[in-house]
């Protein structure tokens, strides 16, 4: 399909020098009907639901209830009890794990995860599990990041309490087979709760036909608001839970002393909801429901022209399954250093997340630092992924102007300690580049000129913390007077830590207080080269220096 009929409705993405967003994983954009529907609320309807009598609550609080029976079609379940409003997947799955109780639990069970689980689905079964002496136990994948489901089936037995696993992997974009995890698990009495958090915007879920006991999903990453989720639990696993929180709205008689709780849904939903959220949720529902086949049609043909075409760079590794995979793809690239390429795709408006997407211990598993994932959604066009693509191969060429393939990890840093005295005047060059590309060369350029860390200590007492890239730093103070050494796996960091190393190498302590890192960065006019995130990162590693000059001046 040519022209994306649907990109229209998305106002953010039409304008003068629209957005290439290839981020929809962390959190979809809101089409008109949705933004509409949040400021009308605001604008005309604006009551609390549930409290008072007058007309305009009353009409609010019906077109609230008839989102959760909306919620209720939408996902298949039985009642419009069984939909719990929350802030999103991340509550959603923190009330079902402070709010089981022995009742459901003994101790010695053991709760399974897959090695593909966001923290929200690992750090709450962690905390759980102390509670009630549970293990957890994993299910695995293989070296590429594919649940091996045959393992996966076989740890699933009658000592297991509670299987947590996610739908569709937010780093991966594989879709598990949940039906075979869900029908194992019923049959041997263990509980089920599915992440859904990936899928709800790309599949069509049916809860009933699951027969999962817990399905949870945020409405930001299916074009709804932020703020608002959905908990869906069977009815009567939900009535045999305790209140999550307490307070308004989910009472049913108070005393000083005691109160009795509401029944499904209001005794999980204390105090006033996020009633445009709520609301926007509906339009965001009504969106998908209207648009189904189009969206399903748009991003299966948009993830096979992007795999067509990643497959022209020779550097690209792809991680995580690409039949069975909604449309998103986890790439790394052989050789190349993930936080430069984030880098040198910003600069070029191409909104994409590198990192480890909150599934640290799947990077573990993978022995990645981190990936670079494309993340596609109805709004995206062909003429997007061509504007990555390019994009991605002027960074690869900048990044490795012969295109010559070399794993960083293995250079050996020769002489640890180059000699300083060789370092030009890198501020004059980045202050007279012209345009982004020549200011990234000259900053890489620096870093050639940094007095690099001995590779043996790029430990954890050298690691400053606060940079969204890894730094190592040493700083000595003799006579007086500092020295630096750093390292990064980045090229960019590293030319980066070169240029702010070129003003304080060798200067007298007490300078080193004085120094204003976001004057000079902007005296260079690189302040506008650099997100919040990394100006943070660079005012971080400042602090570190300074703060090691001030503990030298205290020991003397
Ligand atoms: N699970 C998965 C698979 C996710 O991708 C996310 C969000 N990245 C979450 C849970 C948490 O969602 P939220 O931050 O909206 O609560």
């Amino acid at each position: 399909m040519q022209n994306n009929p649907l990109k229209a409705l998305f106002p953010q993405l039409v304008g003068a020098r629209p957005l290439i967003y290839l981020d929809s994983a962390a959190t979809s954009h809101k089409p008109l009907s949705v933004i509409e529907r949040t400021n009308q609320y605001y604008s005309n309807e604006n009551a609390n639901v549930h409290r008072s009598s007058h007309t305009l609550a009353a009409q609010t609080t019906a077109k609230f209830e008839a989102v959760r029976q909306q919620v209720q079609h939408f996902i298949g379940a039985k009642s419009d009890r069984e939909i719990i409003w929350t802030k999103g997947a991340t509550e959603s799955i923190n009330l079902v794990a402070n709010c089981l109780s022995t009742q459901h639990l003994q101790t010695g069970q053991k709760i399974l995860l897959s090695a593909l689980e966001h923290h929200a689905n690992l750090v709450p079964w962690q905390q759980m599990a102390q509670r009630f002496a549970l293990q957890i136990r994993i299910m695995p994948v293989d070296d590429k990041g594919c649940l091996l489901i045959e393992q996966a089936l076989q740890l699933i037995d009658s000592q297991t309490a509670l299987v947590a696993v996610t739908h569709v992997s937010n780093t991966l974009g594989n879709i598990n087979p949940i039906e075979l995890i869900i029908k194992k698990a019923k049959a041997l009495g263990a509980m089920t709760l599915i992440d859904g958090a990936q899928a709800i915007s790309h599949l069509k879920v049916d809860v009933q036909a699951l027969d999962c006991d817990f399905y949870v999903f945020s409405a930001h990453k299916m074009y709804g608001p932020t703020g608002i989720g959905v908990l869906y639990g069977k009815q009567v696993l939900l009535e045999s839970m305790s209140p999550y929180q307490y307070g308004g709205e989910m009472i049913q008689q108070v005393g000083y002393f005691d109160s009795t709780f509401q029944g499904l849904p209001y005794k999980f939903e204390a105090g006033t909801p996020n009633i445009a959220g709520v609301l926007g949720l509906g339009a965001a529902v009504a969106f998908i429901e209207q648009h189904r086949a189009l969206i399903d049609q748009i991003e299966s043909e948009l993830y096979a022209y992007l795999l067509q075409q990643l497959a022209q760079i020779k550097q690209v590794q792809l991680w995580g399954e690409t039949k069975n995979s909604i449309a998103l793809q986890s790439i790394t690239l052989i050789g190349l250093n993930i936080q430069d390429l984030s880098i040198l795709l910003s600069e070029q408006n191409i909104a994409i997340r590198t990192g480890h997407h909150c599934t640290m211990p799947l990077m573990q598993r993978l022995g990645l630092a981190g990936t670079l994932r494309i993340s596609l959604a109805c709004y995206n066009t062909f003429a997007d992924i061509d504007a990555f693509m390019q994009a991605l191969k002027n960074a690869v060429l900048q990044l490795a102007p012969d295109s010559a393939i070399q794993d960083e990890s293995n250079v050996v840093v020769a002489s640890e300690l180059r000699p300083i005295v060789n370092i030009l005047p890198l501020a004059q060059k980045i202050k007279a580049a012209q345009g982004w590309d020549s200011v990234y060369r000259e900053i890489m350029m620096a870093g050639k000129e940094l007095n690099r860390l001995p590779v043996h200590l790029q430990v954890a007492e050298y690691e400053v913390n606060g940079c969204e890239s890894q730094v190592w730093l040493n700083c000595e103070v003799k006579e007086q007077h500092l020295h630096l050494q750093g390292d990064s796996p980045s090229k960019i960091v590293r030319g980066l830590l070169a240029i702010i190393f070129e003003v304080l190498q060798g200067q007298k302590v007490e300078s080193i207080a004085v120094f204003d890192m976001a004057a000079y960065l902007h005296q260079l006019g690189l302040s506008r080269h650099l997100s919040s995130s990394r100006g943070n990162g660079l005012l971080a590693v400042v602090q570190f220096i300074k703060l090691q000059c001030e503990l030298a001046c205290a020991k003397n």
